[in-house]
């Protein structure tokens, strides 16, 4: 019998929910108490330092040393009353994740005794080893310094004992190492960009920030199951697994009530998230057995993606309480539903106004759709681009695969924002308008209903949604850092808008109205842009030919996808909005490929051990026992008994030989594969080879696996299987 996976599920069935007591019913009483948030600020800093921290966070610019001094006095003077003794830097690495180097407050004073020391320096710059992060190639390992930087506008918060301070990861030539440095400037592009096109219409708008509200969806599986398959302990998925008679079908996970367990883990999580002031608001049970969602309230976009990478780390922990883990890969079991992040995104001024939402009078529509024409437009000119910022290894199993968007970029607007850009293409002529047709376009732009929330939430099958006051980004992958498809998309829409304002702009030149000048490039573009708008179902197999039609690309390969992002238009996107330098967007095209490279060499190996020493063994011990009980059928049967009888039996033989030659050989095969891969000193053509040669091997040694699953004896069979994994919460 195989020990580990009946053991394990031994050991589920003593589980007893772990319960969980809120401090308070009403969550305002603690939330935010691990943020040193302006409350706290408000409490331990001095009015100048206070006034320097709000100034920077809402004007960017730095904190002068003396200033930084006070406010790291406070921070630790906040901090230590909390239990804390030791202070990190948090940042994200191209890597997954989040990164970070505990350090105490622990130190010498001047006359040689102990001291708590956190000063001005301290908070503001770190100068973490840096060798071990990737760089693709800025950072030579003999120069392994880079340094954190503090990020004013993210608040510190405290993990246990540990104060935590959001930085920017820069090597020390000053090339962005991180997520971060290339959100903020994409953020500080696009609001440059939007406040100048908001000008045609305010004056008074000064300021132009980006919401970002993710969806977090995840599965949750028992810790010892979980232990019991090393390949989602190793690769975050199951490299093997026969579909489970019984799955995804009814529906009824979706509907039902959300398991005992599983609420009490997300109450705890929600407590710890609340603490840190992640305003989590939703949950609810997934289309997937055992999968989960939760979404907070938006907010500014690197906030909100500091309180996505935090949470999933809370996650991590909180799991672990609950005896779960939890997956956030895009596709851990195959066959069902895989998880996203949907990121809902859009732009509001400093005057309150939510630019992708319709406004209040015609003058707003038109605001409102010169935004979402210049989003159509971006989008549509840099397809390639944002697939490159969201197309992973884990992520290409999802995008294409059962119940998710294909890998075609394609944006639903619905019938009212659509019926309103053919209007605008039909009644806006060449020659100049009349007041009459102009009265009578704004007319029909000021019959945009405020609230278009109802009639447009209804396509869950497009990649990139509009939804009544938002656009919906849902391609992005559940186990990614948000701020790469959010860098991409502010970038792409940031040189959009200045290329639309430089043509409305010229027209005003020439001696044309203002608003008729926005009409005319509008009309230009929703016209050019019109084959990414598609209302229709995003996962038919129709839509692939009429995509290609239209030609619009459908790059399924993750290394070719990646590339992408070195094309002129790409470039002028990111390159040219000032987000990143040509070098800095070549070192991560290097870093995507690696890891990508990486990822695969995992899967693989991973693939070859199970199959080499946990399945064929097993397979063997079973046709062995056959081959006996067959021999034992010939000793006490007469030969014409024996063939009617033992036959089947005999065909099982040669099945289960025939899939165990198989696997055998394949996985020799995979292995000489890689080896020859290996050799390959170029990263990128690395990454293409492991993808044309190593990546099919996967599926196919698989599919093996998978048929002997279902006739070797259950007894024996040594990891737990899907129906195991996926009903046991
Ligand atoms: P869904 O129906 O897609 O599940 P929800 O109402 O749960 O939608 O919202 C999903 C996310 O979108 C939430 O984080 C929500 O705060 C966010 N959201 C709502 N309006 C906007 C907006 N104008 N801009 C950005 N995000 C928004
Ligand atoms: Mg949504």
């Amino acid at each position: 019998m195989s020990t580990i996976r009946f053991q394990a599920l031994t050991e589920l069935l003593s589980r007893v929910p772990k319960e969980v007591h809120l401090p308070s019913n009403k969550v305002t009483d603690y939330y935010g108490e691990l943020v040193f948030n302006t409350d706290s600020m408000r409490k331990y800093l001095s009015k100048e330092a206070f006034k320097a921290v709000i100034d920077a966070n809402q004007n960017g610019g730095a904190i002068d040393r003396k200033m930084a001094s006070g406010v790291a006095a406070g921070m630790k003077a906040w901090a230590i009353e909390n239990g804390v003794t030791h202070y990190t830097h948090w940042f994200q690495p191209l890597t997954d994740g989040t990164a970070e180097k505990h350090d105490g407050f622990i130190d010498y004073g001047d006359g040689g005794h102990m001291i708590e020391n956190f000063s001005g320096d301290l908070l503001t710059q770190q100068e973490p080893d840096a060798s071990s992060f990737p760089s693709g190639g800025i950072r030579q390992t003999f120069e392994a310094r880079g340094y954190t930087a503090w990020d004013v506008s993210s608040p510190a918060f405290i993990v246990g004992t540990t104060l935590c301070i959001p930085t920017v990861f820069i090597s020390y030539t000053g090339e962005a190492l991180d997520y971060k440095t290339p959100l903020l400037k994409a953020l500080a592009a696009v609001d440059e960009a939007a406040v100048g096109v908001c000008q045609y219409f305010d004056k008074n708008v000064t300021k132009v920030h980006t919401n970002l509200g993710w969806e977090q969806e995840y599965f949750l599986i028992d810790e010892a199951l979980y232990q019991a398959r090393p390949d989602l302990a190793l690769t975050g998925r199951t490299l093997m697994g026969h579909s489970s008679s019984k799955d995804q079908q009814l529906d009824d996970h979706y509907f039902g009530s959300i398991p005992e367990r599983v609420t009490n883990f997300m109450m705890e999580l929600e407590l710890e998230c609340h603490k840190l002031g992640i305003p989590v608001k939703t949950r609810h049970n997934e289309v997937a057995p055992s999968q989960f969602e939760l979404a907070p309230i938006y907010e500014e976009a690197n906030l909100a993606n500091d309180h996505n990478q935090l949470l999933m780390d809370v996650m991590k922990k909180v799991a672990r309480h609950h005896k779960f883990r939890v997956l956030f890969h895009e596709k851990p079991f195959a066959g069902i539903n895989g998880s996203g992040k949907h990121n809902n995104w859009s732009l509001g001024t400093d005057t309150g106004v939510v630019l992708l939402a319709p406004g209040k009078n015609p003058k707003g529509n038109i605001q409102f759709l010169c935004f979402v024409v210049n989003t159509l437009m971006a989008v549509y000119k840099n397809q390639d681009l944002l697939r490159a910022s969201i197309l992973t290894a884990s992520n290409s199993h999802r995008l294409g695969a059962n119940e998710a968007p294909p890998s075609i970029i394609s944006v639903f607007l619905g019938d009212e924002v659509s019926k309103m850009l053919d209007m605008i293409v039909e009644e806006v002529g060449e020659r100049k308008m009349t007041p009459d047709e102009k009265t009578a376009l704004k007319l029909g732009i000021g019959r945009i209903p405020e609230i278009i929330l109802d009639n447009t939430d209804r396509n869950r099958t497009s990649p990139f949604a509009f939804t009544g006051n938002r656009f919906e980004f849902r391609a992005v992958g559940s186990s990614s850092n948000n701020a790469a498809a959010m860098t991409a998309l502010n970038a792409a829409v940031a040189v959009q808008l200045n290329e639309f304002k430089a043509s409305v702009d010229f027209l005003i030149e020439e001696g044309i109205k203002k608003d008729e000048a926005i009409f005319q490039v509008m009309k230009k573009m929703i016209i050019e842009s019109k084959p990414i708008r598609f209302n229709g179902d995003g996962y038919s197999d129709n839509w692939v030919k009429e995509a290609e039609k239209r030609g619009l690309t459908n790059i399924t390969s993750v290394p070719e996808s990646i590339s992408k992002y070195l094309d002129p238009e790409s470039k002028k996107a990111l390159v040219g909005s000032g987000v990143m330098t040509e070098k800095e967007l070549e070192a991560r095209v290097e870093v995507e490929m690696e890891k990508f490279t990486k990822k695969i060499q995992i899967e693989s190996r991973v693939l070859g051990d199970l199959a080499i020493n946990h399945i064929v063994p097993v397979a063997v011990a079973y046709q062995t026992k056959l081959i006996q009980n067959v021999q034992g059928l010939r000793d006490i049967f007469t030969n014409s008994e024996f063939e009617e009888l033992a036959g089947a039996r005999k065909d099982l033989i040669k099945q289960i030989s025939s899939h165990i030659s198989a696997i055998k050989a394949m996985v020799v095969e995979m292995v000489a594969a890689r080896k020859e891969c290996n050799l390959i000193e170029d990263i990128r053509e690395s990454a293409f080879a492991y993808d044309q040669k190593v990546c099919h091997y996967l599926e196919e040694i698989r599919y093996h696996i998978d048929k002997l699953e279902l006739v070797v004896d259950n007894e024996m069979w040594p990891l737990p299987k899907y129906r195991e994994l996926l009903f046991n919460n």
